[in-house]
């Protein structure tokens, strides 16, 4: 679904090489987790791949479904099916979340030339995911994100995720700052939308969350690249001894 190449990437303001070939393959219906040591590169994969300002792609390519992506739009890639979660949520003061929420699925809707939905429906679907995610209709209405608790931004960005539908999902850090219950609400809301035609890429740091997101490959992103793939035990390898055994070895 999802296939990164040779990625090199550096920022457009100065001479700061960030994403130094990055080759990475993620099958329809898998989730591939995503670790490595802060300031490695894994933020500024998921921006590029979702087309943020600021980052001059100097060499490689990405493909989505076998059409590359890296020259699209950000709402072009989104409504090819690329979503990502932020690791910081932005506050959006003066728009409500739920008219957000609307504009962008029936964006969404139309692009992919289907029908908008009416407002019935629209609320029908939006009350019922977010109840799953313990989102109340207070933080329907409030304008997107603002005011959020740290735990409620992130909840917010599964609902978005949720209400999307999207094939190729990013989750960058979205259990940074989520105590324990928070974060299990968010991996429930991940595992319901698990489907043969969807796939992850759940960028964390911590193994805790794929206790609850099982993956099926683990990445390990060190100075720029992909340095080391496993299965799941990978992660737990790196929550027993840090990042120091692997990186040596790798080295
Ligand atoms: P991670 O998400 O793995 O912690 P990031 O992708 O956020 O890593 O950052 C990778 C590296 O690029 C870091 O050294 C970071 O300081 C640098 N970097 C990223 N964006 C910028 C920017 N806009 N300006 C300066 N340095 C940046
Ligand atoms: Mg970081
Ligand atoms: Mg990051």
């Amino acid at each position: 679904m999802l296939e990164i190449k040779n990625l090199h990437v550096k920022l457009e303001e100065e001479d700061k090489q960030i994403l130094k070939g990055v080759d990475l393959k993620v099958e329809a219906g898998k989730v591939h987790a995503i670790m490595g040591p802060n300031g490695s590169g894994k933020s500024t994969l998921s921006y590029v791949l979702s087309g943020r300002d600021g980052y001059e792609v100097t060499d490689g390519s990405a493909e989505l479904d076998g059409a590359e992506i890296l020259e699209l739009d950000p709402e072009e890639r989104a409504a090819a099916g690329l979503f990502l979660a932020f690791q910081y949520p932005v506050e959006i003061p003066g728009v409500g979340n739920m008219t957000f929420l609307r504009t962008a699925v029936n964006a969404q809707r139309k692009a992919r030339g289907e029908e908008e939905l009416s407002s019935g429906e629209f609320l029908k679907v939006v009350r019922e995911k977010a109840k799953s995610l313990k989102i109340d209709a207070d933080m329907l209405k409030r304008p997107v994100n603002v005011g959020f608790s740290g735990g409620e931004k992130k909840r917010n960005e599964i609902l978005q995720m949720a209400m999307l539908e999207p094939r190729m999902c990013i989750l960058d850090e979205t259990d940074s700052g989520l105590d324990v219950d928070a974060m299990k609400l968010v991996a429930d809301g991940v595992n319901a939308l698990r489907d043969e035609g969807r796939a992850f890429l759940v960028i964390t740091h911590y193994q805790r969350l794929l206790d609850h997101i099982k993956p099926d490959v683990v990445h390990i992103m060190a100075d720029g690249r992909i340095v080391k793939t496993g299965g799941p035990e990978l992660a737990l390898e790196v929550e027993k001894n840090g990042y120091s055994d692997i990186l040596n070895e790798v080295a």
